[in-house]
């Protein structure tokens, strides 16, 4: 059933596990259920099963704890053996979803291949659908489809509900160029897939906040989504063709750096080298392409600043799954917020916990999702703060309807928006500043 394949691809992580358990505790099903089969170390146990054939990889069981899984990474973060779990579950994932493929009929096969890899390969179709939906919810469609059903037909019910309203203007990449006189480098922005038709103004933040640290920018328009929907729904193939097409952007673009906004971009654009490790004509390519990835936090952090206008602001932050356990990046973002003067950065209870967004998590397992929503919302709310600052679109998606449910007033933002009103802030005083020289000077 597939275990032999799914055991070359794990790298001997069954072995690794000592079943210590240490991972339990950080694990946000696990802590939901408190069960065993729910946490890393059951998960575990099931796959070394499958992997040995002694359980059909399509047991309702392993399926389930499969999909059950968020792929937060939180285990592998504080695994002393180092189990190498994402590669696991990746492994685990592809091997259910080979068996599961030709059991779907034939309109399901195709429904599934247009949501998961033909919108995200071809973004210009993304962006029509956005359209679509954006203009139905301007006028107010988008409730009347879903009560007709067609919504729930698609198989996209939570999906119409989680979707949050789509701005006026999504950010498009025209080979946009922001030059810098004596820049220290030249910076290639990211853009994706779902960022620049719902947080247009984070790649705009983005742009902004760059020259401030001395970086000239460019954002061509050939790049594509990173392939992470594609890599978690069971589709590596699929994935590697999309990867392979932004190496080749980067390689034309001639730019030094790979900038990322959306941590989960940033986490499966630094694992192509990992994706082509099997491959000879592409490893190496792929390896210099992930050693020039960084996300936006790590890399404005690791560099000199201008100087930050003043935000009289409670913020508290929260930890995106992918920056934090999948790139290991927690004080990158802490300290950029604590650099802004005025600001004062209030922690939440278990910031680390991831909020249930997850890709497409809160789609296929939603009451989960909602569970580990309704969670995170009760730590930010308890820390009064006005604002909760975060590096993914998925958990500000998440967070916001979560706050949005509650009844609570706190602004979802991302880091890199909060430097960009700190600039605004700092040319608003310098204006003024100059506004009142002038003035004495009459
Ligand atoms: S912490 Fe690591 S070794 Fe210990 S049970 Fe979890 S996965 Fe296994
Ligand atoms: S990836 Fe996250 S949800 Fe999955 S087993 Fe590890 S800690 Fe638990």
């Amino acid at each position: 059933m597939g275990g032999e394949r799914f055991a070359h691809k794990t790298e001997n992580g069954f072995d690794r596990c000592i079943r210590c358990g240490l991972c339990l505790q950080s694990c946000p099903t696990y802590l939901e259920t408190m069960t065993e089969t729910s946490g890393p170390r059951g998960r575990i146990a099931l796959m070394a099963e499958v992997a040995g054939d002694r359980l059909p990889c399509t047991s309702p069981g392993f399926v389930e704890q499969m999909s059950q899984c968020l792929g937060c990474l939180a285990c592998e973060e504080v695994c002393p053996s180092g189990v190498p779990y994402g590669a696991m579950l990746e492994g685990a994932r592809a091997v259910v979803e080979a068996a599961q493929a030709p059991l779907r009929s034939p309109a399901a096969r195709r429904r599934r291949h247009f949501l998961l890899i033909t919108l995200f390969t071809h973004l210009s179709l993304l962006r029509l659908v956005a359209a679509g939906l954006r203009l139905a919810q301007r006028l107010g469609l988008d409730h009347r489809l879903e009560r007709l059903g067609l919504v729930a037909r698609l198989g996209l019910e939570n999906a119409a509900a989680l979707a949050p309203r789509l701005p006026e203007r999504p950010f498009r990449a025209r080979n946009q160029r922001i030059e810098v006189p004596g820049s220290r480098t030249l910076a290639f922005l990211h853009v994706g897939c779902i960022m620049p038709l719902v947080f247009p103004s984070v790649h705009e933040a983005t742009l902004r906040v760059l020259p401030h640290a001395g970086c000239a920018c460019i954002v061509p328009n050939d790049q594509g989504c990173c392939g992470a929907i594609a890599l978690h729904s069971g589709e590596p193939e699929a994935a590697r063709r999309m990867a392979q097409s932004n190496i080749e952007a980067f390689e034309r673009s001639g730019a030094q750096s790979y900038v990322v906004n959306a941590a989960g971009c940033g986490a499966a654009l630094k694992e192509y080298g990992r994706l082509f490790a099997d491959d000879p004509a592409w490893a190496k390519r792929a390896e210099r392409f992930s050693a020039c990835v960084s996300d936006i936090c790590e890399f404005l952090d690791a560099g000199e600043l201008d100087p930050l206008g003043s935000l009289e602001l409670d913020v508290t932050y929260q930890d995106a799954c992918h920056l934090g356990h999948a790139q290991r990046i927690h004080d990158a973002p802490r300290r950029l917020l604590a650099r802004i003067p005025g600001l004062r950065l209030v922690e939440q209870r278990e910031a680390e916990l991831c909020c249930g967004s997850a890709g497409l998590y809160n789609l296929l397992e939603p009451a989960m999702a909602a569970r580990l929503g309704e969670r995170k919302v009760r730590n930010i709310i308890e820390t009064r703060a006005s604002v909760v600052a975060t590096a993914n679109p998925g958990c500000s998606m998440q967070m916001d309807a979560g706050l949005r449910a509650a009844g609570a007033r706190v602004r979802v933002a991302h880091v890199v928006e909060l430097l960009d009103d700190a600039y605004r802030s700092y040319e608003a005083g310098t204006r003024s500043r100059s506004a009142s020289a002038s003035s004495n000077v009459r």
